[in-house]
C-alpha cells in the first residue's frame, strides 16, 4: 500500500494542473490516469481545433504557443505532454481507479494495478468516457460509433450523423468535404445555438444548398445493417445507410461519484454537491476539479473556466 498526501484521479488538463499545484505546495501526490496523458484529448477527432485560443488553455501560466490563435489537437497533446515530462510530474498511466473508500480520516484508492492511501483525493475524471446513447435497436451494430475520429474513413459512404451540437456539426462538415454523402438527423427544429459562431453559417449554407441533407424534428427509430428508419414530421422514412455517427454528447461517471459517497442533485442535471469556493464535496477531503463538476450540464465547464480549480483546491488543502 503506497502512502500519499494527495491522490489525483484523472490525468486530463485539469488533473495535470492539480498535479503542478500539488508539486509547488510540496505535497506528496500521485496522478492516476486510466489511459495515456490527456486521454480525452488523445481521443478527440484527429483534425480537431479548439474553440478557445491557446492562452486560455494554458495552465500555471506556462505559455502555449500555437500556429493559429486556436490550437489543434496535436498542439494541445504536445503542450500538456511537455508540461508533464518537463516538470517530472508523478503520474501513473494506464491505471484505472476502481474504488475510493474512506475509513476514519484516510482514503484507500484501489486501481487496476495498485492500492494507495491518502488523506485527500481530487476527482478530475471529466465526462468523455460515457456517451449518451440513443437507445434504439441496432445501436450496437459495428457501423455505429459514438466517437468520431477521421473523415477519410467515411469517404464515398452514406453517413448519417445524429446530433446538432459542435461535435456532430464538425463531423458532418468534415466528412462531407472528404466525399461522404452526409445526412444529419436533428431532434430539434434547428442547428444547435451553441455551435461555434464561425461554423454555424457554414453548416446552414450547406444544408440550404442541399450538399448536406438534414432532417429536423426527427429521430432515428431503428438502425439496420444497410438502412436507417427515421421518424420525421412527415412520417416514418427509410434511408440507405453505411455508417452512423451518434454524436449526442457524453456524461460523467455518476456511479463512480456515488460509490465514493458524493451526493447528486435530484433533478435531471445530476449536479454533484460541492462547495464552489473550495471545490470540496460533501465527503470531507474529497474534491472535484474540471468538467466533472457540471453533471449533465457538460457545456458549463471547460478547460478555460475550470483550470482555476487546481489553485482553489490547493489553497484549501494547504490551509488545513
Ligand atoms: C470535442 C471537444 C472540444 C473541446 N474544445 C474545448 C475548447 O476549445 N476549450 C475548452 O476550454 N474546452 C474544450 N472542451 C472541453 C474540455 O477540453 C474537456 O472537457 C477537457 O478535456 C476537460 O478537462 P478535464 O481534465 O476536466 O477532463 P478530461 O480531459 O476528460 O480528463 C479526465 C481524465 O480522467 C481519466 N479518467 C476517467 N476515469 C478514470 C478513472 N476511473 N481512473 C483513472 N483515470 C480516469 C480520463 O482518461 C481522462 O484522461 C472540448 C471538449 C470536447 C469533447
Amino acid at each position: 500500500m503506497q502512502q500519499y498526501d494527495l491522490v489525483i484521479i484523472g490525468g486530463g488538463p485539469i488533473g495535470i494542473a492539480c498535479g503542478l499545484e500539488a508539486k509547488k505546495s510540496g505535497l506528496n501526490y500521485v496522478i492516476l490516469e486510466k489511459g495515456p496523458i490527456v486521454n480525452s484529448l488523445f481521443n478527440y477527432p484527429v483534425n480537431m481545433q479548439f474553440f478557445s485560443s491557446s492562452e486560455k488553455l494554458e495552465i500555471d501560466n506556462i505559455p502555449f504557443i500555437s500556429k493559429e490563435a486556436k490550437p489543434k489537437r496535436d498542439e494541445a497533446l504536445e503542450y500538456y505532454r511537455r508540461i508533464v515530462t518537463n516538470n517530472e510530474l508523478n503520474i501513473k498511466l494506464f491505471e484505472k481507479v476502481e474504488s475510493v473508500i474512506k475509513k476514519e480520516e484516510l482514503f484507500t484508492v484501489t486501481s487496476t494495478k495498485d492500492s494507495y492511501t491518502s488523506s485527500q483525493v481530487i476527482v478530475a475524471t471529466g465526462f468523455y468516457d460515457i456517451p449518451n446513447t440513443i437507445g434504439v435497436t441496432g445501436e450496437e451494430l459495428p457501423k455505429v460509433a459514438h466517437y468520431y475520429n477521421d473523415p477519410h474513413f467515411y469517404a464515398s459512404q452514406k453517413l448519417a450523423v445524429i446530433g446538432a451540437s459542435n461535435s456532430a456539426i464538425d463531423a458532418a462538415l468534415e466528412c462531407y468535404r472528404k466525399g461522404a454523402e452526409v445526412t444529419l438527423i436533428i431532434r430539434g427544429p434547428e442547428v444547435g445555438q451553441r455551435v461555434k459562431y464561425w461554423v454555424r453559417p457554414d453548416i446552414i449554407n450547406r444544408i440550404e444548398e442541399g450538399s448536406i441533407k438534414a432532417y429536423f424534428n426527427s429521430e432515428v427509430t431503428e438502425i439496420r445493417p444497410k438502412e436507417l428508419e427515421v421518424q420525421t414530421p412527415e412520417g416514418k422514412i427509410t434511408l440507405a445507410n453505411d455508417f452512423v455517427l451518434a454524436l449526442t454528447g457524453y456524461k460523467p461517471n455518476f456511479e463512480f461519484l456515488l460509490q465514493m459517497g458524493v451526493t447528486l442533485s435530484n433533478d435531471e442535471k445530476r449536479l454533484p454537491h460541492y462547495n464552489p469556493e473550495t471545490m470540496e464535496t460533501n465527503v470531507n477531503g474529497l474534491f472535484l476539479a474540471g468538467v466533472i463538476c457540471g453533471g449533465m450540464e457538460t457545456h458549463k465547464w471547460f478547460i478555460e473556466n475550470s483550470r482555476v480549480h487546481a489553485k482553489m483546491i490547493m489553497d484549501t488543502i494547504t490551509k488545513q
